[in-house]
């Protein structure tokens, strides 16, 4: 790709970024083998990447809330569609079947030396977070979700919940059970491993999070443990598992629901009347939730800092796999496909040391 030029963008609000680190996913994997995704229009090809990390160079004559040398992470979606949420910049809610989003659908992505954007998609990140902040972007779909169910509960007047469970603790689960702890709840995290030896239960209970394995004791089981929970955050990517979540949830609780499941799975055996009737006469809720505007961005920078303040190094701890350069991608889609064996949390490339020294690709 040719380098891209500020003028690229109008009105004078372009940013030229040095990408110093792009994180990559299950997302990344599926588009990667051809399962999702989209090229842009005229390109027979994506570049991929969207959990972005990266560092001004220049600004245009009409950018005053950036200089270069600040640090940024970019938004994934962009407003241009024809919904009325696309009008009024809440692209996140879009209507439309046809969305944009860098690395993912219709726009070129991260997984380059360098991009340029509009500095309305870009959210400033302190330094002292620089070395974690390629968490941002997958935390802003958590802080997203936690943001569609505080608004939700809203409903309720009065509402304190305590204890919270998380299925599901990979990158994004992870990122919940932290955001979550950060807010005071009691977590309980959920994973198919067994706990001993596997890291991802570890930094669970490094944070004040339980774990349990799911293989030795059912949602529905630990609801009677544990008593049944406020909230419930489902990111397993295993859909049956949302009927038993379902039955997990507190009076008034509410249930988020944010796997991608792009398969064709179907499950019966479901206690249809059992669910409705807590549904109906426990006032339960349950949302989808996808994607992040830059308020959920923002949100995610506070979680980072405080995290950081409050559990030096254990953020450090999620960035299992660390590639360096680019042309070294066939190692990180090697990891992504066989993640379990790799015992990979969060896989990334390092495009450019965030110091600047040239010596870090050793
Ligand atoms: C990204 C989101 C995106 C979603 C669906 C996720 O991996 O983090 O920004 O909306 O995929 O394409």
């Amino acid at each position: 790709m040719e380098r891209p030029k500020l003028d690229e963008i109008r009105g004078g609000r372009g940013v030229l970024v040095e990408v110093l680190r792009v994180g990559a996913c299950g997302t990344d994997r599926e588009i990667n083998n051809g399962e999702y995704g989209v090229a842009p229009n005229g390109f027979e090809f994506l570049v991929l990447g969207h959990e972005n990390f990266g560092r001004v160079v220049e600004v245009g004559q009409d950018v005053t809330e950036l200089v270069p040398g600040n640090y940024v992470v970019a938004t994934v979606r962009r407003p241009r569609g024809s919904s009325i949420y696309d009008k009024i910049g809440e692209q996140d809610f879009t209507t439309d079947d046809t969305y944009y989003e860098r690395g993912i659908s219709r726009l070129h992505g991260y997984m380059a030396e360098y991009y340029v954007e509009d500095a309305d998609f870009l959210v400033k990140v302190p330094a002292a977070i620089a070395e974690v902040a390629v968490l941002l972007e997958p935390l802003s779909i958590v802080e997203k979700g936690l943001k569609q169910a505080s608004d939700i509960q809203e409903r309720l007047k009065i509402w304190h919940p305590k204890t919270a469970s998380v299925l599901g603790v990979g990158n994004v689960g992870l990122l919940t059970v932290m955001a979550l702890r950060m807010r005071g709840y009691q977590v309980h995290g959920f994973g198919l491993d067994r706990r001993d030896g596997f890291l991802n239960a570890e930094l669970c209970e490094a944070i004040g999070a339980t774990y349990d394995s799911t293989a030795e004791i059912s949602i529905e089981k630990s609801a009677e443990k544990y008593g049944q929970f406020d909230l419930v955050f489902e990111c397993t990517g295993y859909s049956p598992i949302i009927f038993d979540a379902m039955q997990a949830l507190n009076e008034n609780g509410i249930l988020v629901l944010a796997s991608v499941t792009g398969g064709e799975r179907k499950t019966d055996q479901v206690p249809s009347d059992k669910i409705n009737q807590m549904f109906v006469l426990g006032n339960r809720a349950m949302v989808g939730t996808v994607n992040a505007n830059r308020e959920h961005f923002e949100m995610g920078v506070k979680d980072l800092a405080l995290c950081e303040a409050m559990h030096p190094g254990w953020l450090g701890r999620m960035l299992t796999h660390r590639v360096c350069g680019l042309e070294n991608y066939a190692d990180v889609f090697e990891i992504l496909n066989s993640s379990a064996k790799h015992k990979a949390i969060k896989t990334f490339f390092e495009v450019k040391p965030i110091d600047g020294s040239t010596d870090g690709h050793a």
